[in-house]
């Protein structure tokens, strides 16, 4: 029998729409974009990929793009601390709190939860729903 995870009555998590997690927190600010994002971001706002790439994201060599965050927030977090392209933004933005890099407990309990205040609080996700989540996010930037 597989040991019981620290997390395995589940995690809680609710947002509150601070928008803090969409500010540039160093080492934990990369947002990686798929060839899909690629795609519909550009199209969602109207301009070409080239302009996408150039003016909105950094590129690593051997990684995928990232959204440019050497400003103080995501270029796409506007003044009412709202995301700008909702609709079509990125898995990542869709699936925090719950990537497999957070599920170390001293991550989620130490700068995970300093980020957000929406860590344990609100509904419980059980554990197998948090790891699914976690799965299809590195599965979706082909991990
Ligand atoms: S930091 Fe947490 S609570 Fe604030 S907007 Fe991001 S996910 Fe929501
Ligand atoms: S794309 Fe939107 S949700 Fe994602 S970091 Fe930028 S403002 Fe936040």
């Amino acid at each position: 029998m597989e040991p019981k995870s620290w997390y395995h009555k589940g995690l809680r998590f609710k947002c509150t729409q601070c928008g803090n997690c969409c500010k540039n927190h160093g080492e934990y600010t990369y947002v990686s974009l798929s060839e899909v994002e690629l795609q519909a971001i550009p199209k969602f706002l109207g301009i070409s990929r080239r302009e996408f790439l150039s003016r909105y994201c950094e590129k690593v060599p051997g990684h995928h793009p990232t959204l440019r965050m050497d400003q103080p927030a995501c270029p796409f977090l506007n003044a009412e601390g709202r995301c700008d392209i909702y609709p079509v933004r990125p898995k990542q933005c869709q699936t925090w709190p719950f990537w497999t890099e957070n599920l170390v407990e001293e991550t989620w309990k130490g700068p995970v939860k300093e980020c957000c205040p929406g860590i344990d609080e609100g509904p419980l996700t059980p554990a197998d729903e948090v790891e699914r989540i976690a799965r299809e996010t590195d599965e979706w930037y082909g991990g």
